[in-house]
């Protein structure tokens, strides 16, 4: 099956593929709109992401330069207040570069594909550092191998050096030069900070490629449903599945899932949950 002519390879559309291939065709390329809840209760979980888009755009205004007593959000937003004075202890853009574009968004042909990265904040100096940022919201923090082995921390730094040049006064962008952070507004102080190398590079560059053609090549019908059905508990088209009728307790989910051997079901909730907000 050819991908539709306007098609993008995003870290969120690859993350479903490497879950679900049926998931990836149902929701980018049939564009599916499924209208179940992805865990319970849903009250509160639409809350909190809610809370999670609101703290990315009340960073993206700090970033853009409105001053920081026009945003303190007002004192009934308990949660939002919290994560907003997180940010203001935690001392993190002491360690980064000045030089920032928040929600930058980085595009790359690359062998016959569009490659998009849509990024909280990129953070650099040309020739030397390049910080890629992501703001994260979940309530648990995730153990530092699942962040290494995830695949926006593999997607956003190749990208990066894909795209950078127009960042990077004409000069391509070295592997060695950037690193991704992840910070936690509920953990301000575990900060993730993960180095990419031409090593990373040279791994990705293959991973990528393999799994755009396999994506690429895929027959309409090859598209299969994960065996795994755990991958469904906190998927919305459960129900079209026929796996089932009703959602996780997504609190349960990513307590549970913290566990080592377990991380591949805490990839497929909360943290994507708001992973990649549309900006
Ligand atoms: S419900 Fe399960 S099989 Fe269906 S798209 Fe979601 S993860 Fe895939």
């Amino acid at each position: 099956m050819s991908l539709p002519a306007n098609f993008q390879f995003s870290q969120s559309n690859l993350h479903d593929y490497i879950d679900c291939a049926r998931r990836f065709e149902l929701r980018s390329l049939l564009q599916m709109q499924w209208p179940a809840p992805r865990s319970e209760p849903i009250l509160e979980q639409e809350h909190h992401i809610l809370m999670g888009e609101r703290f990315h755009h009340l960073l993206h205004q700090y970033f853009i330069g409105i001053p920081k007593e026009l945003l303190a959000p007002s004192r009934e937003e308990e949660q939002l207040n919290a994560w907003w004075e997180n940010f203001n202890r935690s001392g993190l853009l002491d360690s980064i570069p000045k030089r920032v574009l928040p929600e930058k968004t980085l595009a790359a042909s690359w062998e016959g594909q569009r490659l998009i990265a849509k990024i909280d904040l990129l953070a650099f100096i040309p020739g030397e550092h390049f910080v890629i940022l992501d703001w994260k919201t979940s309530i648990n923090r995730p153990p530092s191998r699942f962040l290494t082995d995830h695949i926006q921390s593999r997607f956003y730094p190749f990208v990066l050096v894909l795209a950078g040049r127009s960042l990077n006064n004409r000069k391509a962008v070295l592997p060695e030069q950037i690193e991704m952070i992840y910070w936690f507004a509920n953990f301000p102080d575990q900060i993730e900070r993960i180095r990419y190398s031409q090593e990373k590079y040279t791994r990705d560059e293959e991973f990528f490629s393999n799994l755009m053609h396999e994506i690429s090549r895929l027959p309409a019908g090859q598209f299969l449903a994960t065996a795994d059905e755990r991958k469904c508990r906190y998927c919305n088209f459960r129900s079209f599945c026929e796996r089932g009728e009703t959602a996780g307790n997504w609190r349960e989910m990513e307590a549970e899932s913290l566990g080592v051997d377990d991380l591949e079901s805490f990839q497929s909730i909360q943290f994507d949950q708001i992973a990649e907000i549309t900006f």
